[in-house]
């Protein structure tokens, strides 16, 4: 097995064109332990890391850019993007230790595809987009577009993601993100939940709400959404919240939890990250009043 370090997108795409058995790979904790367990190896690993534009947290005008092979501990470590998205940097910070988040991208996490992986609900959540780099150009695709299975994207071969970018959230809008695991750490979801809410005074204006770990991929659950868009935040429009996500789970049944359990968490974590968002939300818009 080879290795390459190039240090332009360019060099990286001239070189996965010339060798079509090859892999690209960031902070390697998803691709060692898999060569490890046995997987075939590739002809060629091609680290994205020495790429300047794949690393990095920008904010430009209203958008955040995070270059896809930046350590996840350089979100966690942003205060303003952690103000803009604490559920998103939640999300970065439970994965593994600090070990794995000096290592770990959001590129990796996203393209890994684990249904568990913990910041792609967060990501689809925050309408992120990733630019994807390919032969044939430069190309904008919505994070929900990318992951179409347990380990399969909708990359090409050859194809890699540049950066992932955020719009900064409109007025009173915040975001939150959960997960259950059997144990206090270093375990991947049992479930995951992350919710974006927008309020108005105190009307729900505006809801995403997308669960990780319980279907093939990350699961946007509109009934939740339109349940509570309008309402007031009542017991009775929280409870349709927690029943839609349970509703929506298609989780498989393993050591980790069996699948009545998944429902019934689901629909918990859901109703929590809904209120926590929606407090995050609320506290952002006294802020800005007083300001
Ligand atoms: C001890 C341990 C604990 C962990 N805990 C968690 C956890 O709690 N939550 C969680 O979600 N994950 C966890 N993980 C999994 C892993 O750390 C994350 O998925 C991480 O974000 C992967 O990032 P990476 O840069 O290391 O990916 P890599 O291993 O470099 O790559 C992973 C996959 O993505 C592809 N890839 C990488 N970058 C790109 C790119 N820019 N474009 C296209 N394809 C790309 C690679 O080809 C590979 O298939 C854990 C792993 C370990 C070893």
């Amino acid at each position: 097995m080879r290795y390459s370090a190039p240090t332009t997108v360019d060099e990286a795409l001239a070189t996965l064109t010339a060798e079509p058995n090859a892999r690209v790979f960031a902070g390697a904790t998803d691709l060692i332990p898999q060569l490890r367990s046995g997987r075939p190896e590739p002809a060629l690993i091609v680290d994205l890391k020495r790429i300047d534009r794949l690393r990095g947290v920008t904010l430009t005008d209203a958008t955040w850019t995070i270059g896809a092979a930046t350590p996840t501990s350089h979100l966690t470590r942003n205060a303003g993007f952690a103000a803009d998205f604490p559920g998103l940097t939640e999300a970065a910070g439970l994965i593994g230790s600090d070990q794995i988040q000096n290592r770990s991208s959001l590129g990796g996490n996203l393209c890994n595809a684990s249904p568990a992986a913990d910041s792609v609900p967060a990501l689809i959540a925050n309408d992120a987009r990733v630019v994807v780099a390919s032969a044939s150009g430069e190309r904008v695709v919505r994070v929900d577009g990318i992951t179409i299975g347990p380990g399969a994207t909708s990359l090409a071969p050859g194809e890699f993601i540049i950066e992932f970018q955020l719009d900064r959230p409109a007025a009173s809008t915040s975001d939150a993100y959960l997960r259950m695991i059997p144990r206090t750490e270093m375990d991947i979801a049992v479930v995951g939940a992350a919710a974006r809410i927008t309020t108005d005074g105190g009307l729900c204006t505006g809801a995403t709400i997308v669960l990780g770990a319980v279907a093939p991929i990350a699961t946007r659950v509109n009934d939740a959404e339109t349940a509570l868009v309008g309402s007031t935040f009542t017991d009775d429009a929280l409870a349709a919240v927690a029943a839609a996500a349970s509703a929506a789970c298609d989780p498989i049944d393993d050591k980790r939890g069996t699948i009545a359990y998944r429902r019934q968490v689901a629909g918990v974590l859901a109703r929590r990250a809904v209120a926590l968002a929606r407090m995050r939300s609320t506290a952002s818009s006294n802020e800005s009043s007083q300001t």
